[in-house]
């Protein structure tokens, strides 16, 4: 029977005698290049650390077991995940991608893919008719839910159905809610997108991405492209993460209850003009979350009145550290138009919502009251 996902952030392999690595509790870092041979045709399995590494292996077991995939991918960072992800299409090829995705996604789909021949269309996923869009040539729909940092959220049972009617894949970020809170691949996504460096990690201290999947033909794509292109995740950094997945549950249930906190305080302040965040009965998202997910998140984004404002707060804030990056137990505060979207056209920014005046809340894991408290008090000596 299958365990509960704390339990799995902990233990895998139950049926192993698990007294291999002289019962290691926490499992070992093999800081090594390359491995020994006995003779031709006699690896131990393990050929050279850009092809696998066994705390590698071990992180990626443990990540393909949480989103429920067949086989799961550590690479050096978020972007590096999706950057092998995109080795999957060729010259010609065209995908649907949501719209308001992460600035870096973005900015690797207009400044690189294209330039390598693919060909993208941005859609409102969350209202677009994503299958009027679809071409002969469409390989992909790529998604993220919520998004980055305008906190939509789209239908991944509904857009899998599409994707799979029309011969495209289903990609999913799924960075924001972990699959603490959602496993795309069961509700019928093809990929799913990690950056490890957020909530997985956990800690603001390491990069990492991750891709997982539960088709063989994908699976054995990037295998190949992992071990040709060497963008794996060192064994350090490996077991990095795979200490921060242990506390995962607890990370998550603790920064969604002070986000819900804020999100509720934030509502009531006269300088918030909007909260974005999909926790609250009101967001127009909540009824497919609802559905398909089994929390919230820590994430929210919130508008202020004035451009003026959104800069007083970022500079007044200080156990709030005004930063780039999110998922870690410290609560960050960013700012999408000049850090994580600045890349982004203007144009494309404002219709997505993302205006001088949104503020984007990683919410962390101290105690929500002291939280607010800071926030009351830099919005009461606002000019
Ligand atoms: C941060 C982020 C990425 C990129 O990950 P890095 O680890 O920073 O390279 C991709 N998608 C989302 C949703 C992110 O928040």
């Amino acid at each position: 029977m299958k365990k509960g996902i704390n339990t799995r952030c902990l233990h895998i392999d139950e049926n192993e005698e698990n007294f291999e690595n002289y019962g290691s509790i926490s499992y070992p870092i093999y800081q090594t290049a390359t491995y020994a041979h006995q003779g031709i045709g006699k690896s131990t399995g393990y050929d050279y650390t850009r092809l696998q590494n066994p705390t590698r292996n071990q992180l990626e077991k443990v990540v393909a077991n949480l989103e429920e995939g067949l086989d799961a991918f550590a690479l050096s960072s978020g972007m590096a995940a999706i950057t092998l992800l995109m080795e999957l299409f060729k010259p010609n090829d065209h995908l649907i991608v949501e719209s308001d995705l992460y600035g870096g996604s973005i900015r690797l789909f207009d400044n690189i893919s294209k330039k390598n021949g693919i060909d993208f269309t941005y859609l409102d996923c969350t209202t677009d008719d994503i299958e009027k869009h679809i071409k002969e040539n469409t390989k992909a729909i790529y998604i993220e839910t919520p998004t980055n940092p305008m906190m939509n959220v789209s239908d991944i049972n509904k857009i899998s159905k599409i994707a799979k009617k029309h011969n495209c894949i289903l990609i999913v970020d799924n960075t924001f809610l972990t699959p603490y809170f959602q496993n795309p691949l069961n509700l019928g996504a093809d990929v799913v997108v990690h950056s490890g460096t957020k909530f997985l990690g956990g800690h603001n201290d390491t990069l990492a991405g991750f891709l997982v999947t539960n088709n063989e033909e994908i699976q054995e794509k990037l295998r190949f492209l992992i071990k040709t292109t060497g963008a794996g995740l060192a064994p350090f950094d490996c077991w990095l993460i795979l200490r921060g997945i242990k506390t995962l549950g607890i990370r998550m249930e603790k920064s969604q209850q002070n986000a819900i906190d804020i999100a509720n305080f934030l509502k009531e302040q006269d300088v918030v003009t909007d909260v974005f965040y999909p926790g609250l009965p009101e967001h127009k998202g909540y009824d497919i979350i609802k559905k398909q997910a089994r929390g919230f998140g820590a994430m929210l984004t919130f508008n202020v009145d004035s451009k003026e404002h959104a800069y007083e707060i970022l500079e007044k804030v200080r156990m709030i550290k005004f930063a780039e990056s999110l998922g870690g137990v410290e609560t960050l505060i960013t700012y999408p138009t000049t850090q994580t979207h600045a890349d982004v056209p203007e144009e494309k920014r404002l219709k997505n919502g993302i205006t001088p005046r949104t503020l984007r809340l990683s919410v962390g894991i101290e105690d929500s009251k002291d939280l607010i408290d800071e926030l009351k008090n830099v919005f009461k000596s606002l000019s």
